[in-house]
């Protein structure tokens, strides 16, 4: 099974997708992660790629993500399949999405957008914080670390993300606007889009995406 979870910045993609991981099997693929590890390398390609993502918060050139995305593909394990956090948020990514997985024989099932209001977006973009090591995201507010600063599930330093500036927020929520929307009227012409209130506690949400899944016939009883 492979599915997509899209949703505004703070929307809590990366914490369904853990979800997914954990209680599925699936494989969490966030492409925000794996821009922000390439983005540390100081290679030409990661300065590049560290420009884009933390001080301006404009999205990366095709060419890099679908690279990014098609080695992931290569790397992992899909046989319980895959969940997309962050990908395809353009809508020629959605051509490139669906073209790499044709070349896999396997395709998207279901699209989850999640749906979170303006204010509740704010509140949860100050509290942000994100593992060094492994990428777990917390809330210090909404969704805190058992320990300060620590990260429940590797022990490493919690920080704030590089890419929380101001101009990099409001970048992306004006991206999100323009290039994403229209990425949700796809799936949702496709047939396969599944809106889900964020807003409610992550195991909330979780349930009502299981229980849509057990709908579609995509899990088990
Ligand atoms: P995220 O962690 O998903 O919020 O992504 C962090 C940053 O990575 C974004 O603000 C973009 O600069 C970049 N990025 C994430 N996803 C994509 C994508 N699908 N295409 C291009 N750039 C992306």
């Amino acid at each position: 099974m492979n599915l997509i979870i899209a949703g505004p910045q703070a929307s809590g993609k990366g914490v369904q997708a853990d979800f997914l991981k954990e209680k599925l099997g699936l494989v969490h693929f966030s492409i925000g992660q794996a821009l922000r590890k390439l983005a540390k390398q100081k290679s030409s390609l990661g300065k590049q790629v560290d420009y884009i993502i933390n001080t301006k918060g404009l999205l990366v050139p095709e060419k890099i993500t679908t690279g990014v995305v098609r080695k992931a593909l290569s790397e992992r394990n899909l046989s319980r399949g895959i969940v997309f956090d962050g990908y395809p948020r353009t809508q020629e990514q959605v051509g490139i999405l669906d073209q790499l997985l044709k070349e896999k024989n396997t395709s998207i099932n279901r699209a989850f957008f999640l749906v979170v209001g303006q204010e509740e977006i704010k509140k949860r973009l100050l509290g942000r914080v994100v593992c060094v090591s492994c990428g777990a995201n917390y809330n210090i507010y909404t969704q805190p670390p058992l320990e300060n600063g620590k990260c429940d599930k590797c022990q490493s330093v919690l920080e704030k993300r590089s890419d929380e500036s101001a101009e990099a927020i409001n970048n992306r929520y004006t991206i999100y606007q323009q290039e994403t929307v229209p990425v949700i009227n796809l799936y949702r012409q496709k047939g396969i889009l599944e809106e889900v209130d964020g807003n409610p506690p992550p195991e909330v949400v979780f349930e009502t995406i299981f229980q849509r899944l057990k709908k579609a016939g995509l899990v088990g009883e």
